[in-house]
């Protein structure tokens, strides 16, 4: 059945309104008419069951059938903290990450990125890694769409909301990504920090464990930046969701 997310505002007394440029794809593309059913997601794990009642030019209105809640998001939560890397690079972390189960993506400028942007220039590029992340996360079938955050600054960054914050490190050789989750109990929100195509400088590999973070290897060969998130991901949630 075809999947489209709505805003959850657009579901209300057993009704479904479906407008934007969803309307044309609905019509042109997938040829679907009145008396069709699809799947309805509203970005905050609810999914629907709804059949197409009316189209018209700009909006297509559906009934409500079922409900269900989405069974395709992981229990823990994951924010990935990524190191900026170099143009095109992120689109690829981005659209991966999701299909993997990330919940939340943000770059960070790291002392060692090739790339040094301002926070404002990366808000002009928000919203493309916006729309990786949206149609990631509909082909992916995902209960929400992740967040792309706008460019972080790790030396100030608040970990506060997270269970467990774990920092790979190319240079850590005692304490492994599996290590440490089986040490930790109970984890609902995890952040993963990847550093850039130069790594991390020995001050913020400090400064983030100085404020809890935990360095960890991802094992004996050095991956890529954009490997090490895809990598560090699917190992911590296979490691959690058994
Ligand atoms: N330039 C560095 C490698 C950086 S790899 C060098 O050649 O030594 C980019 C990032 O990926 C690292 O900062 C780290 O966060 C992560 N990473 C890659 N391989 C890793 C490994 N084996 N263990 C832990 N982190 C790793």
């Amino acid at each position: 059945m075809h999947r489209f997310f709505v805003a959850p505002e657009a579901i209300a007394n057993g009704t479904a309104v479906i407008e934007g440029e969803d309307v044309q794809h609905m019509k042109k593309v997938l040829r679907l008419s009145r008396g069709d059913e699809v799947t309805l997601c509203d970005g905050r794990k609810t999914e629907y069951t709804a059949r197409i009642e009316r189209m018209e030019k700009e909006c297509i209105t559906l009934q409500i059938l079922a409900s269900a809640s989405s069974k395709t998001e992981p229990r823990c939560s994951v924010t990935l903290y990524q190191g900026l890397p170099k143009a095109g690079k992120l689109e690829t972390i981005v659209q991966k990450c999701v299909e993997l189960g990330v919940s939340r993506i943000i770059p960070f400028q790291a002392a060692r990125s090739v790339v040094q942007l301002s926070a404002r220039d990366f808000e002009k590029k928000r919203p493309r890694y916006a729309r990786v992340a949206y149609e990631a996360a509909k082909q992916s079938r995902r209960g929400i769409i992740p967040e792309i955050g706008g460019l972080a600054d790790l030396s100030t960054e608040n970990f506060s909301e997270y269970d467990l914050v774990l920092l790979a490190y190319e240079e850590e050789h005692g304490m492994t990504l599996k290590q440490a989750l089986r040490c930790a109990e109970n984890i609902s929100r995890l952040a993963l920090i990847i550093g850039p195509e130069g790594g991390f400088a020995c001050d913020e590999v400090a400064s983030l464990a100085e404020r809890g973070a935990v360095p960890v290897s991802l094992g004996p060969r050095i991956l890529r930046t954009e490997t090490a998130g895809m990598a560090a991901l699917a190992m911590a949630l296979y490691e959690l969701e058994g």
